[in-house]
């Protein structure tokens, strides 16, 4: 149901009470308002690059050029103005070739170790330069799965991403990677500002999240685990996040690896 309020007058102008209405909400209907509340939500998010654009590149013509120094100044925020725009593009793409079911998804045997092992390299020197303490914990050589192993990739590297941008200099990251029967879980766990409890239903949401500003402001586009849920969901696994608000956040990925028998060629 969705309720809306309105007060009303008597004739004096006095208040005289409310009038409440109850609409019963369709699934139709609640399709319909994700949808808009989608497109309300992009526009919003790729207008607001551009109007920064504009009117940098309007002060520039309007004489600002003359003055080098402000000139690079404004054409770097252009620059990275442009480069958000781009992020948002790429994100929403990927989105609706996931949703229209058009990836190619390339999966071959593959050693999730190794796709763990290569994303923590990747991120290390991004975690150095916040002194942050980033280890992978795992008493595993080796675990085969049949995954994509660049989207894999991807979605390891966008949890550690945020789990590195929601930390404070200083934090800590640690990487659990363990088998648990046939299934592989991988544990992002930091010690950062954490998430209140109301929002953790929602994260997986396209643009939702905790904080608008801090998360524009890191670079993020608030739809990379709405991307990486999907991604995989298409493995047949399951992620998912716990956190207390305040202490960090742990986000746990599922997923299932190959049957032993299977490995060993049986
Ligand atoms: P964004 O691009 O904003 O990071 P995501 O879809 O990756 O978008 O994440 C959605 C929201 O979830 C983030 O804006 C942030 O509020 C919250 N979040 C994700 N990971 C963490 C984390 N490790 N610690 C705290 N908050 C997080």
């Amino acid at each position: 149901y969705q309720a809306n309020f309105a007060p009303f007058k008597d004739e004096k102008g006095d208040k005289a009470g409310i009038v409440m209405v109850l609409q019963d909400i369709t699934e139709r209907q609640k399709l319909d308002n994700m949808r808009k509340e989608f497109v309300a939500n992009v526009s919003h998010e790729l207008k607001t690059p551009l109007t920064s654009i504009k009117s940098y590149t309007e002060t520039l013509l309007e004489g600002a050029l003359e003055n080098r120094e402000m000139a690079e100044q404004f054409l770097r925020v252009i620059n990275s103005e442009a480069d958000r725009m781009a992020r948002l593009v790429r994100d929403l793409l990927q989105l609706s070739s996931l949703d229209y079911k058009q990836v190619k998804w390339n999966k071959k045997d593959a050693d999730l170790v190794q796709i763990v092992k290569n994303s923590v390299f990747k991120l290390d020197m991004t975690a150095k330069n916040k002194k942050q303490k980033m280890t992978l914990i795992t008493s595993e050589d080796k675990m085969m799965g049949y995954f994509d192993s660049d989207r894999i990739e991807q979605v390891i590297l966008n949890v550690l991403t945020n789990a590195i941008k929601y930390t404070p200099d200083g934090g800590e990251i640690k990487v659990f990677l363990e088998r648990v029967d046939n299934q592989s879980i991988v544990r992002v766990r930091d010690n950062g500002i954490g998430i209140p409890k109301e929002d953790l239903p929602r994260l997986f949401e396209r643009f939702y999240r905790v904080d608008k500003a801090r998360s524009r402001e890191m670079g993020g586009t608030g739809l990379g685990l709405s991307i990486a849920k999907q991604i995989i969901e298409a493995h047949e696994g399951r992620i998912w996040i716990e956190s207390v608000y305040g202490e960090g956040t742990e986000v746990i990925i599922q997923l299932p690896l190959e049957e032993k028998a299977c490995v060993m060629g049986i």
